[in-house]
């Protein structure tokens, strides 16, 4: 046990109340054949998130982990260049349309997940690969690429993977506040690395883009070894912890993933453990699993455990992440105050 995680146990603020935020990524800009799949599926989301409420009236909330971006196959084909189809173009519509509807009811809260969830130029590097090849030729999700180049912060072309110049992360970021202008009138202030791998670069552009909130697994990914293994630096980030480059941190850390074979009694056992260390619990439930024929069933096992969760916790509260971080970082008394031992302990894993 060293020194810093000690700190950082004693540091983290308690809740005065269960908290619980449901985090989404991946949604957004998609191959035009697929993007009326995906609207249908979040104004089904809309349906289930504005059926439940906490006990102050407050509808769940979803945050939206958005993709803004993603090649334009058709240009691609005839042309071999690559074109960005950004979600302000009318093919992306219906997704934009469903995003600004769930807006509006109070229910989706969108955050940063990358203008698109690759690096582009380490795509087009590995164009050679059968499965980017494939990747390339067919209208598949970003959820279908390999791995390493899911990440966006770093060239996983190669491994180890290599970082990518502070100039071109700056400008991938201003190309990204630009578009989520155009679409949403904002920048949101809550971001999501793709795959958690991102540096101080990549903060220190966010910081000057408007972000606040950077959402971790409680630690950071810096890259991918040569066996492709994700690298960890070995901070101890947790709920609140500041950065030196101006953000602050959230910790992400309880998986819901109903295609996957998550039952609902998973995500109420989450809650049972953040609640017991004085955490919010922020649950992490991808785009992958509310789309398709299997949709309608995670969207059951999704109302399911938000239903057992408020009939466990009376006072239980519905937040988007960056609610949640405006509540830490005013020491808000009604949600927020020093962790009692018992906090500790159990966020020491002694008890
Ligand atoms: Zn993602």
């Amino acid at each position: 046990m060293n020194a810093a995680r000690l700190l950082s146990v004693w540091r983290e603020p308690a809740l005065t109340h269960p908290v619980l935020v449901l985090e989404s990524d991946d949604w957004g800009a998609d191959a035009p054949g697929r993007v009326a799949e995906q609207a249908r599926a979040l104004y089904a989301l809309i349906q289930v998130l504005r059926s439940i409420r906490d006990a102050t009236g407050r509808s769940a909330v979803m945050t939206i982990g958005l993709v803004s971006g993603i090649i334009d196959r058709e240009v691609w084909r005839k042309t071999a260049r690559y074109v960005r189809l950004t979600l302000d173009h009318p093919s992306q519509a219906a997704v934009r349309e469903a995003l600004e509807s769930g807006i509006a009811a109070g229910v989706f809260a969108i955050q940063w997940h990358g203008l698109e969830h690759y690096w582009p130029p380490a795509l087009l590097a590995s164009r050679a690969q059968p499965a980017v090849r494939r990747w390339l030729e067919q209208e598949a999700p970003t959820e279908a690429l390999p791995d390493a180049l899911q990440s966006r912060w770093v060239d996983g072309s190669v491994l180890p993977t290599q970082a990518i110049a502070g100039a071109l992360i700056e400008q991938a970021i201003a190309e990204e506040a630009a578009c989520l202008r155009r679409c949403f009138g904002r920048v949101p202030t809550v971001a999501v690395p793709n795959t958690f791998v991102w540096n101080d670069d990549v903060e220190a552009a966010w910081r000057r883009a408007g972000v606040e909130w950077v959402v971790t697994p409680g630690a950071r990914h810096t890259g991918r070894d040569a066996q492709g293994r994700l690298l960890t630096d070995r901070r101890w980030l947790y709920n609140g912890a500041p950065s030196a480059t101006g953000v602050r941190y959230l910790v992400r850390d309880v998986y819901f993933e109903p295609a996957r074979g998550h039952d609902p009694q998973r995500l109420v056992s989450g809650l049972d453990r953040q609640v017991r260390a004085g955490r919010p619990c922020l649950v992490e439930t991808h785009r992958f699993n509310y789309l398709g024929q299997r949709g309608a069933q995670a969207r059951e096992a999704l109302r399911c455990a938000l239903e057992m969760a408020l009939a466990r916790y009376a006072k239980l509260r519905f937040a988007a992440s960056e609610e949640l971080g405006a509540k830490l970082l005013d020491r808000d008394a009604d949600w927020v105050r020093p962790p009692r031992l018992a906090h500790c302990w159990t966020r020491l894993g002694v008890t």
